[in-house]
């Protein structure tokens, strides 16, 4: 097992900006392991008065829109503005494929050199939950490490967006211009989360079909209620291969975050998705307990069978289940002993 640190180790070189006890650290949160749990958060109560000052920017998109090529050109863009950005990604393909599909270092190689510049590379082997549940962790470790932007980046697919939504103050979408059709194949429910849509890959030579998809979007945006912060949508136009645009979009950005401040929507908004976090918490908590539960164990097959064959009806299979866990956690208090 990798050495651990003590508690106030880990804080220190968090909150000195040391980059390796920021790893380890995130690390810590990253583990399963009811120890690592126990020391992620006390680190996390430690650090939490330093947290929460950085704009936090979700960024979401297709694969091969450029989410990582944007991140590197906008990323720069910023460290050369003095500020410090550090990346993070959720990254839903983990699971099944034990690896990455995002976030990877070597896609943005000029950042990840920048000593203004952090970037985590998504966690592997967990569920979606369980990286939306680090990634929130992480960007607290992020912020009590003096980082003031936060960019984490998912792909637009599945339930990813909704999570990452749920943690940013700031959602962007990556679009491209050309295909017509396209605004058909992005989902309604991603449209009505975004703060800003920007349209890539608008290179010199592409003027035309960019300026065009930029209007398609502006007025199909037209067509949404309002958004909940009350800012406008904004759909602009970038090359992230050139690194055209990023002023523009940067503009917005701040804008939307010094608007959102002033009104009480930012404050808002995170008190909201706090309390969100708090039940994701106990429904994760709870299924952990649930599934490791020893009686659980000893029946669930049985359980799976009966369902399986059709003798019972899963609601009643799973009332079951539920029933001999709960009798279990009263008789034996060392089962619903905070783990
Ligand atoms: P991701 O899958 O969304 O992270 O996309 P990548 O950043 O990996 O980019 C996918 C491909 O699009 C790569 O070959 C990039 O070089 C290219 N690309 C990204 N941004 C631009 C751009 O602004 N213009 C052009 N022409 N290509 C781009």
């Amino acid at each position: 097992m990798r050495q651990r640190l003590s508690v106030e180790t880990y804080a220190r070189g968090v909150l000195a900006g040391d980059r390796t006890t920021l790893s380890r650290a995130i690390t810590i949160i990253e583990s399963s392991l009811a120890d690592d749990r126990k020391l992620a958060s006390q680190i996390l109560q430690n650090i939490l008065p330093h947290a929460g000052k950085s704009i936090r920017i979700g960024i979401t998109g297709v694969p091969g829109v450029g989410k990582s090529t944007f991140i590197e050109a906008f990323g720069t863009y910023l460290t050369a503005l003095g500020k410090r950005v550090a990346v993070l990604a959720v990254d839903p393909s983990s699971k099944q494929s034990g690896g990455s599909i995002l976030g990877d270092k070597t896609r943005m190689e000029k950042l990840a050199r920048d000593p203004r510049a952090y970037i985590r590379p998504s966690p592997t082997n967990l569920s979606l939950g369980g990286v939306a549940r680090h990634t929130r962790e992480a960007i607290l470790l992020c912020e009590a490490a003096g980082y003031d932007i936060i960019l984490v980046e998912t792909v637009g697919v599945g339930q990813s967006e909704t999570l990452v939504k749920g943690m940013t103050d700031f959602f962007l979408l990556l679009m491209l211009a050309g295909a017509g059709d396209e605004l058909q194949g992005i989902k309604k429910g991603i449209m009505e989360m975004v703060d800003a849509v920007a349209v890539n890959k608008a290179d010199s030579g592409n003027e035309g079909a960019v300026a065009k998809a930029v209007s398609e979007y502006r007025q199909a945006l037209h067509l949404f209620p309002e958004t909940a912060s009350r800012v406008p949508v904004q759909v602009v136009a970038c090359s992230a291969l050139e690194g055209v645009g990023m002023e523009p979009i940067w503009k917005l950005i701040s804008d939307f975050h010094a608007r959102t401040s002033e009104s009480g929507f930012l404050q808002q908004n995170r008190q909201f998705q706090r309390t969100e976090w708090l039940h994701e918490q106990i429904r994760q908590s709870l299924e952990d307990q649930f599934y490791e539960n020893d009686l659980v164990r000893q029946h669930i097959a049985s359980a799976d069978e009966a369902v399986r064959t059709g003798e019972k009806l899963p609601e009643e299979a799973a009332a079951d289940l539920i029933g001999l866990f709960l009798r279990s956690t009263i008789q034996t208090p060392k089962n619903s002993a905070k783990s």
